[in-house]
């Protein structure tokens, strides 16, 4: 039976990616109604407003791989977004320091990535160069990235979340409104939140370090599991931040697909040191000691967990001690900036990153996004997802328009019809859509 919608399209997640990509659609289909629904009181409360808030220039992905393609058309968007809207940023550029011989060669490895992926401005550089952009800072060779910058994305975020609902009356960004589950019916769903219930068309997940669970709420086996990494920072004192003069970065280690401890200049002048990347014991846990059984249960349940700790133990354990242990913590900073001492540092913030893990113990590398049938799942956007928001609401908004038949010349299609009804955790488990097998994105 055909009911009235109070959305054609509802997003879960008031993050930065499901901000960028209401507001791609609500830009490009102006006649339709599209409501964003986050949990916490406030939008980008979780990775978007505890992360780095570094614009990536693009040069350390897999050239033609989805965070290659989003990163370098992301950040060009989102540097015209913020001049358009006022938002502070800074073009700051950055340098990658190796400090051992045994990094030149992922070094070079990386200088020749950034050419593939057309990062402009790239320079290999020596000592003398890299003294002459960051004086505090050591090493025996650098690059100098000059396009990387600094923002505050949860300005971004509130911006978006302004131009949404400008941009029609129908549209709403609420927050305070959890999605704990969905109603199937045959053209169209229900989604229920904290604050009763909406009936939509149209669902796109974008639930962050939640997403998996969001999938499986809407009958999706995700394939792969949210495995939490938190990531502790230190500040310096202020007396210490002339140490600091942009963005400086160590050589990556190219098992992982975190960046290394470094040095970053925030858009407000503060200087902060990280972020570290310990295995947590709570999604949405910022304190070192924070445990919640539920998100416990779900990593350490998982067979792809242990594989990955079997594979790294050596490196998580270094990760562990490093984040109870300032002196240690100090150490790896000391490698890029000799001259730092303990009482120039201090605690500061922390971030959690939703990582993807698939069952052989695989950390997915790229961004993983997928349509089944009258939904699209954000499964994997870690970092620079954020630098690359805009470039995903595109990719997005394409899926939706193709397939969710919102333009005018797009393909006609409608939802596919589902026999269940129900609610919560277990509605729909196990049960997959029937073009579940074609991911796109
Ligand atoms: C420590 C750290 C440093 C980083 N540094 C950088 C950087 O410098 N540059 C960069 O580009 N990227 C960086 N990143 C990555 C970047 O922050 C993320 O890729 C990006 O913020 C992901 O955005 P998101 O919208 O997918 O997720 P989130 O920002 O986590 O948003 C998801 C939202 O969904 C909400 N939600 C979850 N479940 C529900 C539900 N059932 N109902 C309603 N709402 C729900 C959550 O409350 C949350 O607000 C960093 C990340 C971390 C953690």
């Amino acid at each position: 039976m055909q009911q009235n919608l109070d959305f054609e399209i509802v997003v879960v997640g008031g993050g930065i990616v499901g901000l960028a990509s209401a507001y791609k659609i609500a830009s490009s289909h102006p006649g339709i109604r599209i409501a964003v629904l986050e949990k916490e009181e406030r939008l980008a409360a979780h990775q978007t407003g505890h992360n780095s808030g570094v614009i990536h220039s693009g040069l350390y992905y897999r050239p033609g791989s989805g965070k290659a393609e989003t990163c370098a058309k992301g950040r060009k968007e989102l540097i015209a977004f913020a001049e358009e809207h006022g938002i502070a940023f800074d073009i700051c550029g950055k340098v990658i320091v190796a400090t051992a011989e045994s990094e030149l060669g992922r070094l070079a490895e990386l200088f020749e990535r950034g050419r593939a992926n057309e990062v402009e401005g790239i320079e290999k550089i020596g000592l003398e160069r890299i003294r002459e952009i960051e004086p505090a800072c050591s090493g025996i060779a650098g690059l100098w990235v000059p396009c990387t910058g600094i923002i505050d994305f949860v300005e971004v975020a509130k911006k978006l979340a302004e131009l949404i609902e400008a941009k029609g009356d129908g549209n709403k960004v609420l927050t305070g409104h959890e999605a704990m589950g969905f109603e199937k019916h045959d053209f169209h769903t229900k989604v229920l939140t904290s604050h009763g219930g909406f009936v939509t068309k149209y669902i796109i997940n974008c639930a962050g370090l939640q997403c998996d669970r969001v999938a499986r709420l809407d009958g999706v086996e995700p394939g792969v599991r949210i495995i939490p990494f938190r990531g502790d920072y230190y500040e310096l004192t202020e007396e210490a931040r002339d140490k600091v003069k942009g963005l400086i970065y160590p050589v990556p280690d190219p098992a992982f697909p975190f960046l290394g401890v470094h040095f970053t200049r925030m858009i407000d002048g503060a200087v902060e040191c990280g972020p570290n990347a310990v295995f947590s014991f709570k999604r949405e846990g910022y304190g070192k000691c924070d445990f919640s059984l539920r998100d416990s249960w779900d990593s350490l349940a998982y067979w792809g967990t242990w594989k990955l700790f079997m594979k790294n133990w050596r490196y998580g354990l270094g990760e562990y001690r490093r984040a109870f242990s300032k002196r240690l913590f100090l150490r790896q900073l000391q490698r890029l900036i000799p001259s730092v001492e303990a009482g120039e540092i201090r605690p500061s913030k922390a971030g959690v990153r939703a990582q993807a893990l698939g069952p052989r113990g695989e950390l997915i590398d790229d961004f993983k996004i997928e349509r089944r049938g009258s939904s699209i799942h954000v499964l994997n956007a870690p970092s620079p997802a954020a630098t690359a928001s805009l470039a995903i609401g595109d990719h997005i908004n394409e899926i939706a328009t193709q397939y969710f038949g919102l333009g005018e010349t797009a393909k006609r299609e409608q939802p596919q019809r589902t026999e269940r009804k129900g609610k919560g955790k277990d509605r729909g488990k196990g049960r997959k859509s029937k073009d579940a097998s074609k991911p796109e994105g």
